[in-house]
This record gives C-alpha cells, structure tokens and sequence, in this order.
C-alpha cells in the first residue's frame, strides 16, 4: 500500500518550499488512495521549539494538508516525533555496531578540521582517513576509560551506490565523495541520515517524496537501509523552486511563508492550487485545478526534473479567481477580518450592518486579487475626499454636473428610502425633467455620491449609502 511522509523539522513556518513537498505528498497519497504521515524531525534540539511545531500544524491545516497519522493524531507506527523514538535510534546503532556496520570513533574535532582543511587545499572532497576503523577491543577500551566519547560511523564497504529516482532516473553514486560517515555525534544524538532510514523503514514508507536537495543523502540512506535489513523505499526528488530571476526562491523575492501569505489575503485553495503547478502539470493543460480534481490527476509521472520558477503575479491571478468564484457568505465572512485590519470601519459597524457590509464588500469584489486590497476598494463608502483629483474635477465643471446633483439631492430628501427601485425610477426622473443622459448623467452621479470617477456600480453606490450620508455627500458638490 503507499504511504509517504512529510518530515518537517520544527524550526519554523512553513514556507513555499517545504509546502510544496507536503502538497506533492499529499496529492500522491490522495490520488493513491493511501496514506499521508506527518512525522516531526526535532532532533536539532537547539533549533526546534513546540512553538515552531505549533507553527507547522496551523499552516498544515490551514493549507488542508490533513494526515492520516501523525502527531495530534497517531497512528500504528508512533510516536511521531523524533525526540520520542530515541530509544529506537540507540538500538539500531548498537545492532550497526554489533554487526560491524558501524565502528565508535574516537578522533578529535581539531583532527578532524585539520582533514578536511588539507583535502580541500588538495581539492579532494573531504572525507574521513578511516582512522579508527580497524581498532582493536582493547584499543577501543582504553580510549573510553580516558573518558573520550566517541561518535559512531557507518562504515562504507562499497565503491558505488545506485539511487533510483522516480522522476531522475537511476543515478550512480561514488562512495568516495563522502567516505565513512557519522551516524552517531559523541554527545549520543542519532544524525538525520540515521534516523530518518530506521524511521522510513519502520514506518512502512513506500515512497520518499521530498526535495531534491537531499539527493545527495539519499546513497548514504541506501546503504543503511541494506545495512538494516530493510526494504528500500521508491524515492524521488522533487526539483528546487526558483525566484523569479532564477535564483533559489528566497525571502529577497517576496514572502516565502506561509503564514505570511495567508496574512496578506490569499487563500488556501488559491495557495494549494498554485503550489501543486511547481514542477507538476495537468496532462490537459488545465492550470485552475481544485483539491479534489488534483488528488484525482496528480501523478509522479508528470513532476519535470526542471526547478519551477515561483511567479507572485500568477499567484495573484489565480487568486482573484478563486476570491470571485466563493459562495457570497463565505467571501463575506473571509473578507472581514481584512476590513477590519485596514482600519476602512470596525467590528461593531460591520456587526450591525451586516447584510450591507456584505452588499459594499460583493460591489467590489471583483477588484480583488487578495483579500487585503478590500480597504481601498471599500472605502469610497466610508470617506468622502476632501478634494478631487483632475478626472473627477473636470466631471465637476460640466455644466449638466450641478443640474444633475441639484435635483437627485431634492429627490432623494423627498423619498424615504432610497432602494434600487427608487434610485432607478430618481434616475429616469432626471433624464426626462432634464434631457440629460449618458455620461453627463451618470458620471455626475458617480463623483457626487463618491467624489471618484472609478469604483462600485453607480446604483450599488446610491442603495447602500445610508440616506443621511448621501445627502451629506451631494451636500458638499452642490452649488
Ligand atoms: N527534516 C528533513 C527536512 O526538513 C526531511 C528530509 C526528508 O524528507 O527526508 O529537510
């Protein structure tokens, strides 16, 4: 059966990079009908926080990345978290050591820099002398009673490894780039090459999905995984996501977080979609793809080798769309707390007035690439400008401007409210009394209710006003 893994390590939000994984396991298990685990790699213990790993569940659930097993959730192959599982770890390395997989090492780090240092003045990849490979049990004894702690080293017995990748292709590796490697630090923490081999075995992962810039650990993974007796798990690697001038995707480019893109007003089906066209395409050509239609076509097959450069201005495209596509109280209810941060009016208006706040925030939507553009589009019925700029001036100084006005202003005092079939019957009222149509007509209704020339539907603009505010408006351009 598949089952694939998102490994996050708790040291923050997530961001575009590691969301994508997620999604791409996600999606495989989903189109597999098998299962997504979420397992918390914590054991930099410097690095990770619960905070952090608080940060990771909110995001994961924000994007709906739910998992079937995993942390807050559990499942048959727990715990999840790697801190939990350390008991497990030391076992595999005594059995490594046991076996003659794995030798205790007893080489100082001053040694070991001054090893490195010389191969790379010989521009020879680093890599251990294997020094104490071959220690004897005396030897081994005597270097532990002088209090020496050792770490704990894989011991590589072969020249080559092969990788196979579901989206590269078979890849041969040379041991000698990386020689003997440590599993084990000397303070008794397991590294993630370790762990992360014990944890996908033990866990029954079927396919490691993850970014491509762990490739090079993946033949290091391999020969553990022999080592162990384990089945070797299917892998691929997913190509790197770039900025928009190629570069590796970074903070420099724009967000990268995904918190932060949820505070700026995208959202998550928008994020989710966008994300799953990084590297992957629909074999239609189709690009706006909803959860469910992506779980149903997603495939492995058609994830490129080629990086994906990220493209903010897409993102926001395809953003707008699905802002204009929500059911109206869902938008409504989405679009609030972005109406209430921009300061446009407050919590307790928006309350009171609900079903008209909804009616202004619908008017405009369209204008929306993210949810936190709604001030400026919705406060033309909150502030009336205290002077007009040229387009609207010019409207202004039309001699049909003040006719027009006059006369709306004296039948909209006349009437008791002013709905749409009021404002359309004062509308045709003027047309006929005045003879002015069109243009003349309808744009200096426009600059008098708004004192703009862009903005809302004029009738939207006129119905929900309150009555008193739209004869302070017309007040203030009347002769
Ligand atoms: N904790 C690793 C990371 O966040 C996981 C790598 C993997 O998927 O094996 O990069």
């Amino acid at each position: 059966s598949t089952r694939v893994r998102f490994a996050p390590s708790p040291t923050g939000h997530l961001h575009v990079g590691n969301a994508r994984t997620a999604l791409f396991n996600y999606l495989y298990a989903a189109s597999k009908k098998g299962k997504f685990i979420l397992r918390i790699e914590d054991t930099d213990l410097q690095r990770s926080s619960m905070e952090n790993e608080e940060m990771i569940y909110e995001d994961m659930k924000w994007l709906g990345f739910y998992w079937d097993e995993g942390p807050r959730k559990g499942g048959e192959y727990g715990p999840y978290r790697q801190t939990e599982r350390f008991d497990l770890y030391k076992k595999y390395a005594d059995k490594l050591l046991e076996n003659g997989y794995a030798y205790k090492c007893f080489c100082s780090k001053e040694e070991l820099e001054k090893e490195k240092e010389k191969a790379l003045a010989e521009g020879r990849p680093p890599r251990y002398s294997g020094k104490c490979r071959n220690l004897s049990e005396g030897e081994i004894e005597k270097l532990e009673n002088r209090g020496i702690k050792p770490s704990i080293r894989f011991r590589v017995n072969k020249e080559n490894v092969l990788v196979s990748d579901e989206i590269r292709g078979d890849i041969d590796f040379k041991t000698d780039s990386f020689g003997d490697f440590i599993i084990v630090r000397p303070d008794g923490t397991p590294v993630y090459n370790f762990v992360v081999v014990i944890d996908d075995a033990l866990m029954n992962i079927s396919h490691v999905i993850r970014g491509d810039d762990h490739l090079s650990n993946t033949p290091k993974q391999v020969l553990m995984f022999e080592a162990m007796g384990f089945d070797i798990p299917k892998f691929a690697h997913i190509p790197m996501i770039l900025g928009p001038d190629h570069s590796k995707l970074s903070k420099r480019h724009g967000v990268t977080s995904i918190n932060a893109f949820r505070d700026q007003g995208y959202l998550p089906e928008a994020l989710f979609n966008y994300l799953a066209l990084l590297s992957w395409s629909d074999e239609n050509e189709r690009e706006i793809l909803s959860r469910e239609e992506l779980a149903e076509v997603f495939s492995l097959e058609r994830v490129s080798k080629s990086a994906a450069v990220f493209d903010f201005e897409k993102l926001k495209w395809m953003n707008g769309i699905y802002i204009r596509n929500l059911d109206e109280d869902d938008f409504f209810e989405r679009v609030k707390p972005f109406i209430v941060k921009s300061g446009t009016t407050d919590i307790h208006y928006i309350d009171e007035n609900s079903e008209r706040v909804k009616q202004m925030a619908l008017s405009v939507r369209d204008n929306l690439d993210l949810l936190s553009d709604i001030g400026d589009y919705l406060k033309i019925y909150f502030e009336y400008p205290e002077t007009f700029d040229e387009e609207a001036s010019e409207i202004l100084s039309w001699e049909t401007t003040p006719v027009v006005i006059n006369m709306l202003k004296e039948e909209v005092e006349k009437a008791e409210e002013i709905d749409g079939v009021k404002y359309k019957e004062i509308v045709k009222k003027i047309q006929k009394e005045k003879k002015i149509k069109g243009k003349p007509l309808f744009m200096a209704i426009r600059v008098g209710l708004s004192g703009k020339t862009k903005g809302p539907e004029v009738d939207k603009l006129a119905t929900l006003l309150d009555k008193d505010e739209v004869l302070k408006r017309l007040a203030k351009v009347s002769a």
